[in-house]
């Protein structure tokens, strides 16, 4: 008896693991709440290809928290991955995303745009997660040629011939799959031989200092060349200077991703950025 209370004494007087504790419970049931109430939004960060042109957007999801302000994705991706709320939350940005396509595809500054969405490892892995995309694209009238999926290699821990039949599945109907934060995982190299992927995205770590590092700038170069032998595309991510822009460009790299062009945008936002693209003709149009 005197042991429990004891135990539980030394809960209470903990602060850090009550608040630890509090905070997290607390978050789930905002989570929880703000995927059923609309808090949750998509924000575009647009993908630029080695001529200038526009090619696409990441769709990156950002919670407005009545109290909090803006949550970032890095703050509740894992609590949503650890509850099991992403399937919700990945539902809800795919239909999302999804709607946005077919709201575009009626527009021509936009009609070629693809959008990116992120994908985490306990969505894929739902018996469904097929048929919740095909029923995604049917709902809003979406192009799937338009979609692309972002699987990091944290989808490679188990399970892997699952993945690739239902990867198969899905690129049977036109969608393509992103490698994302490659080169940060895990995962053997053989894999990149069996998936059925169509682009490697440099991991920003090794963007960040291509320049000053050689260590980097050798990786960097090495993805490049990896990319391109195995013939799938090849983005960088966190671009954020035209110094390392040049360097990407250089090694090869096809597209690219960063601050350099735009940080993620509201989707007004990004609209108004992809017409002042347009106006400065920045690409000419084919
Ligand atoms: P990610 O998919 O690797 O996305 C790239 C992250 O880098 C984004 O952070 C983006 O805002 C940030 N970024 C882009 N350009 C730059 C740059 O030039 N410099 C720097 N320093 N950062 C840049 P964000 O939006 O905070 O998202 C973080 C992560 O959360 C994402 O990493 C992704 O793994 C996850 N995430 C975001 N949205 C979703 C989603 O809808 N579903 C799932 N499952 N995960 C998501
Ligand atoms: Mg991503
Ligand atoms: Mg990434
Ligand atoms: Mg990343």
């Amino acid at each position: 008896k005197s042991k429990e209370s004891g135990r539980n004494l030394v809960r209470f007087f903990d602060p850090t693991l009550e608040s630890a504790v509090r905070v997290r419970a607390e978050l789930e049931g905002d989570l929880r709440a703000a995927i059923e109430h609309g808090q949750l939004q998509l924000y575009y960060q647009p993908q630029v290809a080695v001529h200038g042109c526009l090619t696409g957007a990441e769709a990156l999801v950002r919670w407005n928290h009545p109290l909090r302000g803006v949550v970032s994705p890095a703050d509740f991706i894992p609590l949503a991955e650890e509850t099991g709320l992403i399937v919700q939350l990945g539902q809800f940005v795919l239909e999302t995303a999804c709607r946005q396509l077919a709201a575009w595809a009626g527009q021509p500054d936009f009609a070629d745009l693809s959008i990116a969405v992120n994908v985490s490892a306990r969505q894929l892995r739902q018996d469904d997660f097929v048929h919740q995309v095909q029923a995604a694209l049917t709902r809003s009238g979406a192009n799937p040629v338009r979609l692309k999926l972002e699987l990091t290699e944290s989808v490679l821990v188990d399970n892997v011939q699952e993945i690739i039949e239902k990867m198969l599945a899905l690129r049977e109907i036109g969608i393509g799959f992103a490698l994302d934060d490659f080169g940060t995982g895990y995962s053997s190299l053989s894999y990149l031989k069996r998936l059925p992927l169509d682009q490697l995205k440099i991991d920003q770590t090794f963007v960040r200092d291509v320049l000053e590092d050689p260590s980097d700038a050798t990786i960097a170069r090495t993805i490049v060349a990896l990319a391109r032998a195995l013939d799938l595309g090849v983005i960088a991510e966190g671009v954020e200077t035209a110094a390392q822009l040049d360097f990407l460009r250089e090694a090869g790299c096809y597209a690219y991703q960063g601050y350099f062009f735009s940080r993620p945008l509201p989707v007004v936002d990004f609209e108004a950025y992809v017409h002042r693209r347009t106006q400065r003709a920045v690409c000419p149009t084919a």
